[in-house]
């Protein structure tokens, strides 16, 4: 196992569409478990694949050690996910390990189903509601070049924007 980089807003790999998984095999199994590595010592409780550079449909959430019960869930991996439905709104703060340092309240969907492989290939449905709702809806926009930023009011946007160009001076 090894921990990877994780790619940070503007990367443009975060911006391009992943592309389905065909072959489950040895590589696609080690890219897992780097990426589960990668995830637990940011820490995050998610991570997309083209996260760490690599445009493919794969995704990692884990929810295990939530001390609240209602949330916690074993580690998922998703292969190939989809969102079959989504149901209601709920606005609640987000934050991304690609984008460091910066969360903001926006709306996701309360419940959604989802479809899926598991790391064996065997497709699965999930029904979701709470934070498990919004995490995959958080790495499945990943896996379609979107951030959860894209979805800020044009205000909140132009603010974020703002902050962000002052940190990359900052940093040169
Ligand atoms: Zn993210």
């Amino acid at each position: 196992m090894a921990l990877r980089e994780i790619r940070t807003y503007p990367d443009p790999v975060l911006r391009n569409k992943t592309s389905r998984i065909e072959l489950i095999d040895n590589t696609l199994d080690r890219l897992i478990e780097d990426m589960v590595e990668t995830m637990h010592a940011a820490p995050g409780v998610g991570l997309a694949a083209n996260q760490v550079g690599v445009p493919l449909q794969l995704a990692v959430i884990d929810l295990s050690s939530r001390e609240d019960e209602e949330h916690r869930h074993p580690l998922l991996i998703i292969i190939n996910p989809e969102i079959l439905s989504a149901e209601g709104s709920v606005i609640e703060e987000e934050g991304c390990l690609s984008i460091p340092d910066y969360a903001e309240k926006v709306k996701r969907a309360a419940r959604v189903r989802v479809r899926a492989q598991d790391r064996k290939g065997k497709q699965f449905e999930l029904e979701a509601e709470g934070l498990m709702a919004k995490a995959l809806q958080h790495e499945i926009d990943h896996l379609n070049g979107l951030l959860f930023i894209d979805k800020l009011s044009p205000l909140k946007k132009g603010l974020f924007k703002r902050k962000f160009k002052k940190v990359l001076l900052e940093k040169a």
